[in-house]
This record gives C-alpha cells, sequence and structure tokens, in this order.
C-alpha cells in the first residue's frame, strides 16, 4: 500500500555517536532528504491527518503506545516537534524527549508524571519561585506534601526520606543564587529509597551538563531560554531516561499539552546555533564575572565557573562549561543607589527570563521566598545575563553604573 510522503514513518536517525557534538547537535532531528532535501523541517500547522483507510486509522493507537513517530493528530506530535524533541533527546543524552509549551509548563508537566496523592517531594530550596508556587498550591490541593531542603545538602538528604518520598528534585545550579547540588550524591541515596531525581537543567542547557550521566531520571529545560536563545518564542523540553519514559509520555497525552508549531521551529532552529552561542556568553561572562569581583562595590560574585566562587569544586567536577547568568552581591547599599544604577543602564535590559542574545540585569529578592535555609548575605543582590553584544561595551556599561551607585552613596 502507498501511503502519502506526509504520513509515512520518520526515517531512523543516523548513527551519530561517533560524531563529536558539535557535529551532532547540527545533524540531530533532521531529516532533509524525507522533504525533498530542505535544510530545515518543515513546520507543520495541523490538527486533522487523514488516515487512508480503516486499517491505518487503528494502527495509530497501537504505533502510539509503541512510541513511534508517525503523524496522527496535531498535538500529538508533528516532524516539526520531532525534530527539536529528537534533538534535544540526543544532546541531552536523554532516552527520548517532549516538547512543552513553556519551560514552566515542562517544570509542571513532569511533577505531575511522577507523584500521585500521598506522595511527598523533596524540594530544592534554590527552586525557581513559580515552580515553588506550583506546589505550594496544586500539588497541595491533590494531596502531595511538599518538603523545601538546602540546596547545598548531599547524601544528607538520605535524613528527610520519608517512606512516600517519590519524588527530590534539583535546580542546579540555581536560576537566582547559584548554588550548585552534589547531583550524583543525591542520586545515589534517592534511588536507593526508590525515588526518582528530577532536575531543572535550564543553566546549563543540554549542553554544559550531562543530566544522564549523573543519575538524573527526569530532565527539564526551558527552552525560552538558550535553546530558543533569540527571546522570541516560548518553549519547555522533558528529557528521561528509557524506565521513566512511559509514565512522562502517558501525563503529558493526558494532559493535553503540546506546543505552536512556529515556535517549535524557532526552537529547533535555535538549538542548531547553541554551541556557538554558548562558547560565547561563557566567555564574556567569565571576563566580566572576574572584572567584578576585583570591583570595591562588589561583595560576591556567584559565577560558578569563576575559582574560588561558591559551587566553584563541584562545577568543576560535573560540569562542562558554564552559561551567561549569574549573580553579584553588592556591598550593603542604598536602594535608592541600586535603582540610580540600574535605571541609567544603557545596554543591559530590565526584564525577566534570559538566554538570548541581549544583556540583561535585575534585582533579585530571594530573602522573601526561601523557607529552608535563610538567604545569607547582607547587600543587595543582582542578576545578570551577558549576551553576545562586544565584552569590552557591556564592562563600560557596567562601570558607568557601578560610579553612579558610587556617587550616590557619598
Ligand atoms: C524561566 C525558567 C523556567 C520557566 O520557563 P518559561 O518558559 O518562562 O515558563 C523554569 N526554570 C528556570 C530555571 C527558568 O529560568
Amino acid at each position: 500500500m502507498t501511503q502519502p510522503v506526509l504520513s509515512t514513518l520518520m526515517s531512523k536517525h543516523p548513527d551519530l555517536s561517533s560524531l563529536r557534538e558539535n557535529t551532532r547537535i547540527i545533524l540531530s532531528g533532521r531529516d532533509p532528504h524525507r522533504y525533498g532535501g530542505m535544510v530545515n523541517p518543515p513546520v507543520f500547522h495541523v490538527s486533522t491527518v487523514l488516515a487512508e483507510s480503516i486499517e491505518q486509522l487503528n494502527s495509530r493507537d497501537y504505533l502510539e503506545e509503541t512510541g513511534v513517530q508517525e503523524m496522527a493528530y496535531g498535538r500529538k506530535g508533528t516532524p516539526t516537534s520531532w525534530a527539536l524533541e529528537n534533538a534535544v533527546a540526543e544532546l541531552e543524552g536523554g532516552h527520548r524527549c517532549l516538547a512543552y509549551s513553556s519551560g514552566l509548563g515542562a517544570v509542571t508537566g513532569a511533577l505531575l508524571s511522577f507523584l500521585k496523592a500521598g506522595d511527598h517531594l523533596l524540594m530544592t530550596d534554590s527552586v525557581y519561585a513559580p515552580t515553588r508556587r506550583f506546589c505550594n498550591a496544586i500539588l497541595k490541593r491533590f494531596g502531595v506534601e511538599t518538603t523545601y531542603y538546602d540546596p547545598l545538602t548531599g547524601a544528607d538528604i538520605r535524613s528527610l526520606l520519608r517512606p512516600n518520598t517519590k519524588v527530590v528534585f534539583t535546580e542546579s545550579p540555581g536560576s537566582h543564587t547559584f548554588e550548585v547540588q552534589d547531583i550524583p550524591a543525591i542520586a545515589e541515596v534517592a534511588h536507593a529509597h526508590g525515588a526518582k531525581v528530577l532536575m531543572d537543567n535550564t543553566w546549563a542547557s543540554p549542553l554544559f551538563f550531562k543530566p544522564f550521566e549523573h543519575g538524573v531520571d527526569v530532565s527539564i529545560q526551558a527552552g525560552t531560554k538558550y535553546i530558543v536563545g533569540h527571546a522570541d518564542a516560548m518553549l519547555g523540553t522533558v528529557s528521561t531516561t528509557k524506565e521513566a519514559w512511559h509514565e512522562l509520555l502517558e501525563c503529558t497525552g493526558y494532559l493535553g499539552q503540546c506546543s505552536g508549531p512556529d515556535d517549535l521551529y524557532l526552537a529547533q532552529r535555535g538549538f542548531r546555533t547553541l554551541a556557538v552561542r554558548l562558547r560565547q556568553h561563557q566567555a564574556s561572562a567569565l571576563e566580566l564575572a572576574e572584572w567584578l569581583q576585583s570591583r570595591p562595590e562588589v561583595r560576591q560574585v556567584l559565577y560558578p565557573a569563576l575559582p574560588g566562587a561558591p559551587g566553584h569544586e563541584i562545577w568543576k567536577r560535573d560540569f562542562l562549561g558554564a552559561s551567561g547568568l549569574f549573580g553579584f552581591e553588592l556591598k550593603p547599599c542604598a536602594e535608592e543607589a541600586v535603582a540610580e544604577m540600574l535605571n541609567g543602564m544603557r545596554l543591559f535590559g530590565m526584564g525577566y527570563s534570559w538566554g538570548g542574545y541581549e544583556s540583561l540585569l535585575i534585582p533579585t529578592n530571594v530573602q522573601k521566598i526561601r523557607t529552608a535555609v535563610p538567604w545569607r548575605f547582607e547587600g543587595p543582590l543582582l542578576r545578570i545575563h551577558i549576551g553576545l553584544e562586544d565584552v569590552d561595551d557591556l564592562k563600560d556599561d557596567l562601570e558607568d553604573g557601578l560610579k553612579r551607585l558610587r556617587n550616590f552613596r557619598s
């Protein structure tokens, strides 16, 4: 029986395992010769997918259950979503991956996939604040209890485990306070207890931390950040081990979760240049982190890649690189002085999100959020994203900003 091209199975991916990462990120998830040689995957705007026969229609449930990527219905995946999902799974080192319509959607979908009423969740105190709100509002409503733990806890997490602890959630480094977690130590204890380890791996991207080599079962990316990379789409991904895949697939299907084709396309396009962008983010961030560390107005720089910074040793042991997002603590000063500094920045924008090509600088108020361990610092904390602008222009902008801060004081 001849089938229309669009409903045939995706061809098996070429074996990329012998290739280096910079090559795999270019090839993964793409299949140009399936679509007349077009370099990029087509953008499928689709809900209904017509079957040629009742037999083909009936075979779809079976194919879905066995994980075969065939078009059956828009929500259930298209070559546009598979191009992104297969590429992220390949580079992050997972079995398979599902795209979600935002990073937060990916976090909540992953939590719902592995928790049920009566379960207990261990959540890092450094977690992205909206994740915390989801646990406190929605998971609580459905009978899941959350305990927040000190992100610097390693194997000692054992003392917090209860018989019903099913998930240990990690985020490393935390995207506001940048504590680096001892993921292998946590994973060893969690697995011995039969709990799954989930990780928000957004800071490192799929390139700079390989979660599945360190005991993570489920890895989440706010693709909105470095994968999209251009501040023009919202997207999330969840990759899993082979063992955890079925639960994620099933729950995601029940939730009715899917992403728009144009956003999926933008994310897979952004992904192709992730390696080269991250190299520049890292080089500029390291240079500016070192420079900030030497400034008299700055008390401490929270960039794990900086020798001597908190978490540097574990970062060096487990990570393959550092992205462009970090924090720095000013010496105690008036709130108005910080406002004077931030309001006058020429290149650093003020806004949420990060991972795009542009530089950002915002104050962060973690004191009010923490519950397990009080935030230990004294001065105002700023979060900075180093974009792809010329690093010397960024330095000039920061230098002028620190001058405004200093002048306000005197
Ligand atoms: C931004 C972010 C998210 C949420 O991503 P959205 O796409 O904005 O929903 C989740 N985790 C971390 C660490 C983030 O920085």
